[in-house]
């Protein structure tokens, strides 16, 4: 698998409190809440791709996650 398919299977989702963004596998993220990140955290809202701008190219992706879910 290349990172950019790995980067394809999950989704971004958002913490609330620290509007940081953690990656959500796109099994989790396409089912009913709570959702979990590949890091762990809880995540309140997820929105878009993991790959895009609310993700990786957010202005604070989650270091764990960005190890995880290499884009
Ligand atoms: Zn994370």
């Amino acid at each position: 698998m290349t990172s950019a398919e790995a980067a394809a299977g999950y989704a971004a989702g958002r913490d609330q409190e620290s509007d940081r963004a953690h990656a959500v596998p796109r099994p989790a993220a396409d089912g009913p809440p709570p959702w979990v990140a590949a890091c762990g955290t809880p995540v309140a809202v997820v929105q878009g791709s993991w790959s895009g701008r609310r993700g990786l190219g957010s202005a604070d992706p989650c270091p764990d996650c960005r190890r995880i879910a290499p884009a």
